[in-house]
């Protein structure tokens, strides 16, 4: 899949078969926008990718987007989920996803969320040697997988590699086949392996380097005599973000790690955690001109989404393609920083972008917003979280009403003597 492409009706966009324009008069804006097909599409292509090639079981890495409509449809399509938290487990659960599907990896995790993890009766992938200990004391003969730190890193940013040497994730390489026997003295019983390399990783070769690690810690934990049901290669499927950007090749990453394991082990079952792949071109973000602003230097489009609606740009230096929906596919004439509310300088969604001559009350269109948008956004300027709007068969709906000010005081308490 490459970048989308979508269709210009009228001059105004078209997503999953709607105008921009009436979905951002009827909800308002800032709006994440998801088109519920692209999702089961995505869900899809992976899955049978890799159930081609060996058994498969696709564990959706919900921190890209834990709306509950959009885990429905997850779990509709049978995906099992990678958690990484005590709380993404709960709205799993809440969602409806049985706790076997469940997988469970956390790190540096408490004793009381370890406890509270068990209490669900979810799987647990374990990241470190006091984990473990806590987890025989906690629920002792316990099935469990351990996550590995690989060597191998990848991703779109420094920030998100995780399986690189040294990193704070994983059990380390050197350790890894002590740690499985460990488990065992301490009544365990370790049944799978796992590594995480990175989020955004636009290439098969990292997946592969990091396949060929895993197959040789399966053979030395097998020759220590404990053998193996599954190997989680992790997530980290990168989408493209930019119009001529390659998409990932899915059928060859699948079958060039599958052959690894195939080749090389006994284990014949691979579980895959995408999270960015399954949720980010399934969903737009929908934010208005509010002001056009001629600053000597350049020119601003000023919208109503800062970094509090989407971070990516301000924390990782992301790309987002960004379109001027409501003058769509008229000729790019301009050049603009397209920039949010915030009282910072820092807050951008886009800089030096060709567009339309854009007016106020356009509909700007953030592409590929669907991965790492609303799950990370934030009160920041005590501006409400966004809205989110679903799309199915033509009809839009909500699955997520925008914030009252209220529900931001809820939780706050003004001492007695403050009140006067
Ligand atoms: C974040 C994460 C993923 C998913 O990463 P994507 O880049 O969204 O595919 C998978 N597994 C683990 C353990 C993670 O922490």
């Amino acid at each position: 899949m490459a970048m989308r492409d979508f269709e210009s009706r009228d001059g105004k966009m078209i997503f999953a078969g709607m105008n921009v324009e009436d979905i951002a008069k009827e909800f308002g804006t800032p709006v994440y926008v998801t088109d519920e097909q692209r999702v089961r599409e995505n869900y899809r292509a992976v899955y049978s990718a890799f159930s081609k090639y060996m058994e498969t079981e696709v564990h959706y890495a919900c921190k890209a987007n834990t709306n509950l409509a959009i885990l429905s449809i997850l779990r509709q399509e049978g995906a099992g989920i990678d958690a990484v938290s005590i709380g993404e487990v709960e709205t799993c659960l809440k969602a409806g996803f049985d706790p076997s599907k469940i997988m469970y990896t956390g790190v540096f995790v408490s004793e009381e969320e370890l406890k509270q993890v068990v209490e669900t009766g979810v799987r647990i992938n374990l990241d470190s040697v006091s984990e473990m200990e806590k987890l025989a004391r906690i629920a002792p003969g316990t099935k469990v997988s351990f996550r590995i730190t690989p060597g191998v890193g990848s991703g779109h940013g420094e920030k998100v590699i995780t399986g690189n040497k040294g990193a704070k994730f994983g059990i380390p390489r050197d350790k890894v086949v002590e740690t499985y026997l460990h488990a065992l003295d301490i009544g365990l019983e370790p049944v799978g392996i796992h590594a995480h390399i990175g989020s955004g990783g636009q290439s098969v070769e990292p997946f592969v380097d990091e396949a060929e690690v895993l197959a040789e810690l399966i053979n030395q934990i097998d020759e220590a005599g404990i053998k193996l049901d599954f190997v989680d290669i992790g997530g980290g499927i990168g989408v493209p973000y930019k119009p001529n950007e390659d998409e990932m090749d899915l059928d060859g990453m699948a079958s060039e790690v599958t052959d690894v394991f195939e080749q090389n082990t006994d284990v014949r079952k691979i579980i895959v955690e995408p999270g960015r792949y399954i949720v980010a071109d399934s969903t737009v973000l929908l934010t208005a001109c509010t002001d056009i602003k001629d600053a000597e230097t350049k020119k601003y489009v000023g919208v109503d989404a800062g970094f509090n609606t989407l971070i990516r740009p301000a924390m990782y230096g992301s790309f987002h393609y960004i379109a001027d929906g409501s003058k769509f596919g008229r000729a790019c004439t301009s050049r603009y920083d397209i920039a949010g509310p915030l009282c910072e300088s820092g807050d951008y969604l886009g800089h030096d972008r060709v567009l339309p001559e854009v007016e106020e009350g356009d509909i700007m269109v953030v592409y590929d917003a669907g991965a790492y948008g609303f799950t990370m956004a934030s009160n920041y300027n005590s501006r409400p979280l966004p809205a989110e709007v679903l799309i199915n068969d033509g009809k839009a709906e909500l699955i997520r009403e925008r914030e009252t000010p209220e529900e931001q005081w809820r939780h706050q308490k003004v001492p007695e003597r403050l009140q006067r």
